[in-house]
C-alpha cells in the first residue's frame, strides 16, 4: 500500500486509521487535539505536527473530519493540506460534507496538481471500528482505482457512484433515509410501550418482518432504555439534513419526512447535541411518557 496520511481521528476516524495501521500502512497521523494520536502511534503509526507535515509524509491522505468548513481548514488553512502535498497526491475525504462544496474543493487541488476523491461512510461507530463501513465514492475512474486499497482497510461495501461530489450525493440519500429510520423506530416503540407491550418481546417479534432495520437491530435498546451513548452524535445528523435539505432546495423538492426530523432535532440539540441520534426517541417519550415513570426529564419537541 502507498503511504497514508490520516486526519481527524474523532470517533470514526481513530477506528479506520487503526484499522489502515492493521492492514499494513506505513501510516501518519493528525488530530488538532493532542493526545488522540497516542494509541495509533503505540499500533506504529507516526505522528505529524500539522496537515501539512502529514500530507508532505504521505502518498494517500485521508480526512476524516466534522463538516465542511473544517474540511476546508485542514485542506487549506495555515498548515493545512494543500501546503504540504506533493503533486501527485491523492485526497481521500471520508468526512459528510456538502456535494458542491466537494467539487469546489477538488477543483482547487486540481489547480495544485492534487487528485480528490470523495468518500463518506455509513455503519457507524461499529462498523468504523470492524472496517465493515459502507463507503459511497465520488471521483475520476483513475483515482477511485487508487484509492481502493486504502478504502478496502476501513470499509466491506466500496461503490464508486460517478464524478467527485456522487459520494456525497449519496449519503445525503442515506442520512434522508435514515431520519424515517429513526423516528419510525421510536414512535413505533413508544407505541408499544404505552399500550403495555413488553418492548424487547416486541423487538425480537419485530425482527422476523417487515419491519426489521439496522435501527431496530442496533438501537431499540437505547429508546426503550432512554440512555443513548455514542453511536453517531444528534449533531451531526443534524448537520447531514442540512446538506440533503440545502441539495433538495437546488433540485426544486421538498421532503417532508427529513424535514420534520430536522425540525425535532432542532428541538433536542441544546440539551442533547453530543448524544447519539437514537436520542430522537426522547422526545417522542416526552410527548408520550410511557406508562411508569419516565426514566429522564423530557426533551422539547
Ligand atoms: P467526532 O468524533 O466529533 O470527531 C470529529 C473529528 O474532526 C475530530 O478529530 C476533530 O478534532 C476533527 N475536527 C473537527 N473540526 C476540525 C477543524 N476545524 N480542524 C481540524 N480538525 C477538526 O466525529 P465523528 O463521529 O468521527 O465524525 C467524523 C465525520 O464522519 C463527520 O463528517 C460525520 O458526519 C461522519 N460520520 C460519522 C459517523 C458516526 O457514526 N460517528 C458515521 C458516518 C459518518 P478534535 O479532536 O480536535 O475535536
Amino acid at each position: 500500500m502507498e503511504r497514508v496520511g490520516f486526519v481527524g481521528l474523532g470517533t470514526m476516524g481513530a477506528a479506520m486509521a487503526a484499522n489502515l495501521q492493521r492492514a499494513g500502512a506505513s501510516l501518519t497521523v493528525w488530530n488538532r487535539t493532542p493526545g488522540r494520536a497516542a494509541a495509533l502511534v503505540g499500533l506504529g503509526a507516526r505522528e505529524a505536527a500539522s496537515p501539512s507535515e502529514a500530507a508532505a509524509r504521505s502518498d494517500i491522505i485521508v480526512i476524516c473530519v466534522s463538516d465542511t468548513p473544517d474540511v476546508e481548514a485542514v485542506l487549506f488553512g495555515p498548515g493545512g493540506i494543500s501546503d504540504g502535498a506533493a503533486r501527485g497526491t491523492l485526497v481521500i475525504d471520508c468526512s459528510t460534507i456538502s456535494p458542491a462544496a466537494t467539487r469546489e474543493f477538488g477543483r482547487r487541488l486540481a489547480d495544485k496538481g492534487v487528485a480528490m476523491v470523495d468518500a463518506p461512510v455509513s455503519g457507524g461507530s461499529e462498523g468504523a471500528r470492524l472496517g465493515t463501513l459502507t463507503i459511497f465514492a465520488g471521483g475520476a475512474d483513475a483515482d477511485v482505482h487508487r484509492a481502493r486499497p486504502v478504502l478496502e482497510a476501513m470499509g466491506k461495501t466500496i461503490t464508486h457512484l460517478g464524478e467527485l461530489g456522487s459520494g456525497q450525493s449519496a449519503k445525503a440519500v442515506n442520512q434522508v433515509i435514515i431520519s424515517g429510520a429513526y423516528l419510525g423506530v421510536a414512535e413505533g416503540l413508544v407505541l408499544g410501550m404505552k399500550a403495555g407491550l413488553d418492548p424487547h418481546r416486541l423487538v425480537e417479534a419485530l425482527s422476523g418482518g417487515a419491519a426489521q432495520s439496522w435501527v431496530l437491530a442496533n438501537r431499540a435498546g437505547r429508546m426503550i432504555d432512554d440512555v443513548y451513548p455514542l453511536g453517531f452524535k444528534l449533531s451531526l445528523h443534524r448537520k447531514d439534513l442540512g446538506i440533503a435539505l440545502e441539495l433538495a432546495m437546488e433540485l426544486d423538492l421538498s421532503l417532508p419526512a427529513a424535514e420534520l426530523t430536522a425540525a425535532i432535532e432542532d428541538g433536542l440539540l441544546a440539551e442533547h447535541g453530543d448524544e447519539d441520534m437514537s436520542v430522537v426517541a426522547h422526545a417522542v417519550r416526552g410527548q408520550n411518557p410511557p406508562t411508569g415513570a419516565p426514566t429522564r426529564k423530557p426533551g422539547p419537541v
